[in-house]
């Protein structure tokens, strides 16, 4: 870093908005504003410079009413503390560090915790399990892939600097001439700006994902495939033998999949075609596949959750040991059904994706927040809490999509604390609670 009285350059700071997490960007501070991000896309610069230090939110708030941050504590860990089924639900938009705290909140709560992984990519990762994952780094996508298939989603304009830094246009040790080097398909329901970068665009039917997949899967084992598969899936036996001719000659392939294939809960099934075909492929030639990771450190969530319960979203608490069971302890359900009576939001959203029934039950439950934006959500809660942004007041660690860890430093300071500082002292208020009860 290095520094004047009026302006300072921050170098190498890391870009949290989607999963590529830039870790390039120079910021220029100027007082206490960031007027510059060159090398951000245009997203990572919208992020960078709409925030602008705003000291004018009370640091909690109970009831409307704002109130001193102890007093918040008190009462965030009262209601959490006398709750018997409460949800702790988010964590996608914060430090690892605050993850780690908030797993041990809910641990203390014998709460269901979820994350904003079961509302978005959930599907893509419940297959890990089952059939498991040939992957990579984006690294080596960048260094050796010299097919890339996007499968669903729109990269383009949802990880702008994925093209040109790992996947499509970049330089690599063993694609030299980067585009050149690379051959690009695009799969997907409809024609996006993605497909504008491609060398083949499928366009598959709505829904047929899955059919598609299976028939590739299918050629790949040499099996017979009734040409009437263009029909179902809206693509020819021609186009698909000539693809799977090509996947087998690649020296290195990669599928790319986002949340297009994964919006639905039986989408894990086409999310565990892809790994499976990406592992059949492994027979001809190296073939790897990685879901392309959403928003922040929603990567980061999965790991924690994951290392922490042995699942990733979805887990109940309640017992003493952790169960995995997404639609009955994920979040979403447990406040359709009325079934949460208390929740603690971190960093999330919910009123703005959930269903209106959720919604509703939310308002009516005690419910504690920690947000650094105000929120659909916030204006509802029992308690709700200012926090640091994270990236941008805050150091500590970030997922990239693909679970490398990256270290984020801030580039402003901030009246308000972090979730970390927070959740940890709600943490000791009900362990404190807890060893009280057990005295009496
Ligand atoms: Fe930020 Fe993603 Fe753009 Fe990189 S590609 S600067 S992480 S929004």
């Amino acid at each position: 870093m290095t520094t004047d009285t009026a302006t300072r350059v921050i170098k190498n700071a890391t870009c949290t908005v989607c999963g590529c997490l830039c870790d390039d960007i120079e910021l220029t501070v100027t007082g206490e504003r960031i007027t510059k991000a060159k090398n951000a896309c245009e997203l990572g610069r919208a992020w960078f410079l709409d925030h602008q230090p705003d000291g004018s939110r009370p640091e909690a708030v109970i009831d409307g009413v704002p109130a001193t941050v102890e007093r918040a504590l008190d009462e965030a860990a009262r209601l959490l503390a006398a709750a018997r089924y409460p949800v702790v639900y988010g964590l996608s938009d914060t430090t690892t560090e605050a993850q780690r705290v908030a797993v041990e909140v809910a641990d203390l709560l014998g709460a269901c915790l979820d994350t904003t992984t079961s509302a978005c990519h959930g599907p893509s990762g419940m297959p890990l399990s089952s059939v498991g994952a040939a992957t990579c780094t984006l690294g080596e996508v960048k260094n050796r892939a010299d097919l890339v298939i996007f499968w669903g989603g729109n990269p383009a304009e949802s990880h702008p600097r994925h093209f040109t830094k790992f996947s499509v246009t970049a330089k690599g040790m063993f694609v030299p001439r980067g585009r050149e080097d690379r051959y690009v398909v695009v799969v997907n329901e409809q024609r996006t700006p993605s497909a504008g970068a491609a060398d083949l665009f499928l366009q598959v039917r709505p829904r047929k994902d899955f059919e598609l997949l299976w028939a590739l899967r299918a050629l790949v084992k040499g099996v017979a495939i009734d040409p009437q598969i263009e029909a179902e899936t809206g693509v020819s036996l021609e186009t698909l033998t000539a693809l799977v001719d090509r996947m087998k000659r690649a020296r290195y392939g990669i599928f790319l999949f986002d949340m297009g294939p994964c919006t639905t809960w039986e989408s894990h099934h086409d999310a565990a075609a892809i790994l499976s075909l990406a592992r059949d492929l492994n027979a001809h030639t190296r073939f790897v596949a990685m879901p392309m990771g959403g928003r922040g450190n929603v990567s980061g969530a999965d790991n924690v959750v994951s290392w922490s319960t042995g699942y990733p979203f979805g887990v109940n608490l309640g017992r003493g040991y952790p169960r995995f069971n997404p639609g009955e302890f994920t979040a979403v359900d447990l406040l359709t059904r009325g079934e949460a009576d208390a929740a603690l939001i971190i960093s999330a959203d919910p009123a703005v994706n959930f269903p209106q029934a959720a919604i509703e039950h939310l308002k009516r439950i005690p419910t504690v927040v920690l947000d650094s934006r105000p929120s659909a959500t916030a204006p509802s809660p029992r308690v709700a809490f200012t926090t640091a942004v994270y990236g941008i007041n805050v150091p500590g660690t970030v997922y990239r999509m693909d679970d490398i860890p990256i270290r984020i430093r801030p580039a402003l300071p901030s009246r308000y604390r972090s979730d970390e500082d927070i959740l940890r002292a709600i943490a000791e208020r009900i362990r404190a609670r807890q060893a009280e009860t057990v005295r009496a």
